[in-house]
């Protein structure tokens, strides 16, 4: 499958799952709080190259591909596309892409994992579990009675079957984006580039 199919693959998963978290949040009431970016900010976030793709082609169409991947070399644990609001609040911030954040950024908060019983368990932050307290509760009450979330094995299951490599592989966030990046590259380095999009010379 050509890097085009697979960004447009892992797209249109990324659409169904917004749907599917949509509908979680209006059911339960629990949201995001504005300006909070603590859990980007953990060091130990993973998440495997596929979910990065649509990132990297964009970034490669734009021509950044090349500096980023410098740029992430240097980098530290922290996700490279996290923005914080200063340097001195490691709570406040935003994703600096967040059209192209990876599953494991659109899962956590309102998804859940299967315990060894199979039952769901919500996977979601402590700001938002001492923060809006009443309805995380009413929430965990819901889906063990059947509400439907979003599952995270679920969808890393459909993320691999759009590329098992790629799709299968955790690793920590930067890595991630390192080789979603040079997935791209490599596959442009021998193939005539996408319509529009002018290959750089060497000398
Ligand atoms: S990609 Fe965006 S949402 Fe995901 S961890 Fe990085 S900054 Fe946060």
């Amino acid at each position: 499958m050509s890097i085009k199919r697979k960004v447009k693959a892992v797209e249109r998963l990324f659409e169904h799952l917004d749907r599917e978290i949509s509908a979680f949040q209006t059911n339960s009431g629990l949201h995001c709080v504005a300006g909070c970016g603590k859990c980007c900010t953990k060091p130990d976030i993973e998440a495997s190259p596929l979910e990065f793709l649509p990132y990297a082609f964009q970034l490669f169409l734009n021509g950044k591909a090349e500096q980023t991947l410098e740029e992430l070399r240097q980098a530290g644990p922290v996700c490279y596309i996290y923005q914080p609001l200063s340097l001195t609040d490691n709570q406040s911030g935003s994703c600096g892409s967040y059209q192209y954040r990876g599953l494991i950024c659109r899962l956590f908060g309102y998804a859940a994992t299967r315990n060894k019983l199979g039952q769901l368990q919500m996977a979601t932050c402590k700001v938002i579990k001492e923060g809006q307290q009443i309805n995380y509760s009413k929430a965990v009450e819901n889906v063990s009675n059947g509400l439907k979330l979003p599952v995270f094995s679920n969808y890393y299951t459909r993320l691999a079957q759009i590329d098992y490599h790629l799709g299968n592989k955790m690793a920590p966030i930067n890595q991630a984006l390192k080789l979603s990046l040079e997935e791209v590259i490599n596959y442009y380095a021998y193939r005539p580039y996408p319509r529009g999009i002018k290959r750089k010379s060497l000398f």
